[in-house]
């Protein structure tokens, strides 16, 4: 009998300066396929030394790359552009197996990365700034916008392949330089978008990337050189970061957790709006921050709502998002596994009837991995701490309204305001994506700062606004 020794366990190395580099941290941990409990690699949490290693390598090739043309500055990600295409179904294979969700939504998220790319290939139009002729008698104004220097992004496991891209296409076509930061629990995602980075003819170190947890992103908020921090991850992480960020004199745009409410009127189109209902509730297992986690039914919806988001839940195939078919994977850990199943005994506890239970998904071939089947939760009590709680898995809530009024009212007494009651607004639409094109609108406790990512908004939040003030001397006015 032949055996099969296990591969090696990958040591995810840092970007630095250019080159891939070893972490010489003593603290490591294992990156695991949440559908299998198998460790995939180890990733090390770099001490604030080798942080600060990468912020001056940043910092070293800011000068250079601040005075190189917007139009050279574009020329690498008109490449990145396409080595993402070509290389789109291992980038898709390396989330669903470090993250879970299916391969369709590893797919989609970096879709969404591969817009913000070509967006920020509009940086010499998207960058100007604009001036007025005699704004005095023979003097005239110019707003120019320049980069702000080293920028950092520290980002969550729930889109390891798209939301960094919310930040680093920007951030370097305005002429910054970049330290990303990936969650450590999907840090292999970035890996590879780094090895496709590296072949675009980036001047070395302008993109850098460190692995890490809490000591590196304290070394990011505390270093002088760092200028801005891009931050998303829950609410609790968002409110410290930017807190900090601002005692250190750093500009910060932190987006956060959430809990997204839908109404549903009586006379919706109860199929198309079952269906986005659910694909909202638990596509990627929930795990979104647009993730409609509470569905408020009006008047008539309560009953024909409930039956037919019952009824599909009940219908989809739950497993390992490689194989083919399945339409929600895992939930990312075994400790957000044992939280969300706390929380669905909460609020039946409370006095919500469970019609879908997940509690006890087992699957065949994946004892091992992280699964929560869709959960229907029903009349949640409207003042239960639940119903303003993020799960942040497959778990959706109904709450029921007597009119459009009280419907409207329950959203905004949320805390939250990513999606339908505040920054984000969905009509007839289960996810309210924007488009990369648009700016990401969290509100309240979804978001502190004022800039948001993507689009134009990402322009004004990775550039500083200069004015100059010109006088023409009298002899030489206005020969043009
Ligand atoms: P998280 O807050 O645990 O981690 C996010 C990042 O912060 C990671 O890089 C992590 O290493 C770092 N971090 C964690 N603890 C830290 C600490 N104590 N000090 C400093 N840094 C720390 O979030 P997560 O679990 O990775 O992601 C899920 C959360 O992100 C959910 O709340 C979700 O709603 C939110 N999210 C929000 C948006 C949005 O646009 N508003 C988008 C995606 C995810």
């Amino acid at each position: 009998m032949t055996t099969t020794a296990a591969p090696p366990i990958t040591r995810v190395p840092n970007y630095v300066n250019g080159e891939w580099r070893e972490s010489n941290s003593a603290d490591w941990q294992d990156v695991v396929n949440p559908a299998t409990g198998e460790v995939l690699a180890s990733v090390p949490l770099s001490s604030g030394a080798e942080v600060a290693q990468t912020i001056e390598a940043a910092a070293a090739a800011f000068p250079a790359w601040r005075r190189t043309p917007p139009e050279d500055r574009i020329q690498p990600l008109f490449k990145l552009k396409q080595l993402l295409e070509e290389h789109l179904a291992e980038l898709a294979r390396i989330i669903t197996l470090e993250n879970g969700k299916t391969l369709a939504e590893s797919k989609a998220e970096l879709r969404r990365a591969i817009e913000n790319v070509e967006v920020a290939c509009g940086i010499p139009m998207m960058m100007q700034g604009y001036n007025l002729e005699d704004v005095a008698r023979g003097i005239d104004e110019t707003m120019i916008r320049q980069p702000v220097g080293v920028v950092a992004a520290i980002t969550p496991f729930n889109f390891p392949g798209m939301i960094p891209f919310w930040f680093l296409p920007y951030a370097i076509a305005c002429g910054n330089t970049l330290v990303l930061k990936p969650s450590e629990r999907v840090p292999l995602t970035m890996r590879y978008a780094f090895e496709l980075l590296a072949q675009t003819g980036l001047p070395k170190g302008v993109v850098n990337l460190v692995n890490g947890g809490k000591q590196a992103v304290d070394t990011l908020l505390d270093h002088p050189k760092v200028r801005a921090i891009s931050f998303v991850g829950s609410t609790p992480i968002a409110k410290y970061i930017y807190a900090r960020a601002g005692e250190n004199g750093k500009r910060a745009q932190c987006q956060g957790g959430a809990k997204n409410h839908v109404i549903v009127l009586p006379d919706a189109d109860m199929k198309m709006a079952t269906q986005i209902i659910s694909d909202s509730a638990f596509g990627c297992a929930g795990q979104r921050c647009l993730a409609v986690s509470v569905a408020v039914t009006v008047g008539e919806a309560q009953k024909t709502f409930r039956d037919a988001i019952t009824e599909s839940a009940a219908s989809l195939r739950v497993g390992n998002g490689l194989d083919e078919g399945v339409q929600m994977g895992p939930v990312i850990t075994q400790q957000s596994k044992s939280r969300v199943k706390s929380l669905i005994e909460r609020g039946a506890n409370e006095g919500a009837k469970v019609l879908l239970d997940g509690r006890s998904a087992t699957l065949r071939n994946s004892e091992k991995g992280n699964f929560v089947s869709p959960t229907v939760l029903d009349a949640l009590p409207p003042n239960s701490e639940l119903t303003d709680t993020e799960i942040f898995g497959p778990v959706l809530s109904l709450v029921h309204a007597r009119d459009l009024d009280e419907a409207l009212a329950f959203l905004e007494s949320s805390a939250y305001g990513n999606q339908a009651s505040a920054g984000n607004i969905g009509i007839n639409i289960g996810v309210a994506a924007p488009m990369a094109y648009f700016p990401f609108s969290g509100w309240k406790d979804s978001f502190f700062g004022v800039q948001h990512a993507q689009g134009r908004d990402a322009v004004e939040f990775y550039t500083e606004k200069k004015v100059v003030v010109e006088r023409w001397a009298a002899e030489h006015s206005r020969k043009f």
